[in-house]
């Protein structure tokens, strides 16, 4: 089984990798893909460059085993859709139960993915909740995929939607960004090579 964990990383920081490496351990998985949004169909253009990002999520795994990074939506034209992500990682993985991990805040917005129903031809989707998290199941779609048990997970290779309850750290990239900018000190938030690469940089100050 492989997880993967998309996202802008602007920057990356603790919350991030925190949820992924419990992910990690509770699904058994022999890795866990952190892949970079080119273009976040969603958000307003990054602040910083895909290189930059992908720079500082290097440095933020290094000698964590089973993490690594996966450059394929920046490594590709055109905006960063997650339906051609999975695509291309069910060819490329055609046997393997794939996990794609998301927030339960961006599970409330999965609808207005591009091709949403189709994500889950190629993978499974967890949604890492909060402890009292209220699974907000509206749709028929979502309950006829609903798995209560973690070892469907591993019998299928996609189409599951599975609430896991991780611990979530209450650290956001744009608050981070903005502390950056008001010259304090984002120390404990993200590893310490990345804050050294955001100052070496000068990244996130305001113009
Ligand atoms: P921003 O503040 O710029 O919106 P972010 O910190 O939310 O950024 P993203 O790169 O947009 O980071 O998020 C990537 C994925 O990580 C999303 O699925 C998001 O739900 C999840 N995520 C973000 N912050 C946390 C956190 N503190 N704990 C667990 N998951 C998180």
């Amino acid at each position: 089984m492989i997880g993967i964990f998309g996202g802008t990383f602007d920057p990356i920081h603790y919350g991030h990798l925190r949820s992924a490496l419990e992910v990690k351990v509770i699904f058994g998985l022999k890795e866990i893909r952190l892949i970079p949004s080119a273009q976040p169909p969603h958000r307003q253009l990054p602040a910083t460059t895909a290189l930059m990002r992908v720079e500082m999520l290097n440095l933020a795994i290094t000698n964590q085993q089973g993490l690594l990074v996966d450059t394929r939506e920046i490594d590709r034209d055109g905006p960063s859709y997650m339906v051609d992500t999975l695509s291309s990682l069910r060819q490329e993985f055609p046997n393997e139960p794939i996990l794609l991990f998301i927030g339960s805040d961006a599970f409330n917005h999965l609808t207005t993915w591009h091709k949403w129903q189709q994500l889950f031809d190629y993978s499974h989707i967890v949604v890492m909740t909060r402890p009292g998290f209220d699974s907000p199941i509206y749709d028929d779609f979502f309950t006829d995929r609903l798995s209560e048990h973690r070892t469907e997970l591993a019998q299928n290779t996609a189409g599951k939607l599975y609430f896991q309850q991780v611990i979530q750290l209450d650290i956001s990239a744009s608050a981070i960004r903005n502390m950056v900018a008001d010259q304090q000190d984002p120390r404990f938030l993200l590893p310490d090579p990345v804050i050294a690469y955001i100052k070496h940089h000068q990244l996130y100050k305001r113009h």
